[in-house]
């Protein structure tokens, strides 16, 4: 047996993550055991009898792999099948700008948005892309900055992209993350008209810290979220919201966020609306209801150690 090549040991709090890139598995190993773990998962022969129950588990979740194994061909075997599973994913940035300012954003916000001949160069793209590589499904992704900025360059390449893929029989979905506060009843029927069907929004804590840290003029941007999330999901009944928590260690009140989320959304349109942390709980909305009780992406692996 052999250590992954794509382990990573992540420095978190007094502990460390352990990850495998290849199997997207973690868990956290705690300041006392963690160097002792690394050291197993680094030298699994010395310790196969030892801690026989521990590496079989690592194996099952690929931090330790037989010898013969050449982690690059599964790589290589998952990068082909995605090249050639006749699916394509486009995500485009029309601008790096924002009406907001929060405190973590990584972006510059350059005044830069999509020139003409750019718009123009992307929908050569989509053209020759979906047809010479016989694409069944596209998948248009908007990112930004604040998408929604660039309105009508983004309207013109899902219009665009919407009837290339109807005249030439492949699916189209799009999808864009937003702050939202940009939208309007109009905008949300135009967008789920040209075929926009998923839209997630951040809110970064209960209504209180999420508008202290997206300020608006009205000091009421998480009303304004939740409001067009609901608008949303009522005016296009097939779409769906992911509600992305971003979270600090002072803003993580999960009680008080969905108190102040539930208060507005009413039960019948919980099942188009899922939550997402920048932990990767991922749960449905409808089912989360009051309680904190997240059910874990990978439910299997252990907490700590
Ligand atoms: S809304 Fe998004 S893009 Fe805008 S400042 Fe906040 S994190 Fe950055």
């Amino acid at each position: 047996m052999k250590s992954s090549d794509y382990n990573y040991f992540i420095p978190y709090k007094d502990g460390h993550i352990f990850f495998n890139g290849i199997t997207k598995r973690f868990f956290l190993a705690s300041e006392k055991n963690h160097a002792k773990l690394m050291d197993i998962i680094s030298r699994p022969d010395d310790y196969r009898e030892k801690y026989a129950p521990f590496l079989e588990r690592m194996s099952a979740e690929g931090f330790v792999v037989e010898d013969d194994v050449q982690e690059m061909d599964i790589i290589r075997e998952e990068f082909d099948r995605k090249r050639n599973s006749g699916q394509y994913t486009l995500m485009v940035l029309p601008t790096y700008d924002c009406n907001l300012r929060c405190w973590y954003c990584i972006q510059e916000h350059q005044n830069m948005t999509l020139s003409d001949e750019t718009v123009a160069r992307i929908k050569k793209h989509i053209e020759k892309y979906l047809l010479e590589n016989e694409i069944k499904e596209f998948r248009l992704s908007w990112f930004g900055g604040e998408p929604l900025l660039a309105y009508r360059k983004l309207i013109e390449i899902t219009r665009f992209s919407k009837d290339f893929c109807e005249c030439h029989h492949i699916g189209f979905f799009s999808d864009m993350t937003t702050n939202s506060l940009l939208l309007t009843s109009e905008r949300i029927k135009e967008l789920g008209g040209l075929g926009v069907r998923s839209f997630q929004i951040t809110i970064d804590g209960c209504r209180e810290k999420h508008n202290q840290v997206k300020r608006d003029k009205d000091n009421a941007a998480f009303d304004k979220a939740v409001n067009n999330v609901l608008e949303i999901v009522r005016t296009i009944p097939d779409a769906y919201c992911i509600l992305r928590i971003n979270y600090s260690d002072q803003t993580l009140e999960p009680g008080k966020i969905m108190h102040d989320v539930n208060l507005m959304i009413p039960h019948e349109y919980r099942k188009q609306i899922f939550v997402m942390s920048t932990m990767h709980i991922s749960i449905a909305y409808s089912r989360m209801e009051m309680s904190e009780s997240a059910t874990m992406r990978n439910p299997k692996m252990p907490k700590a150690c």
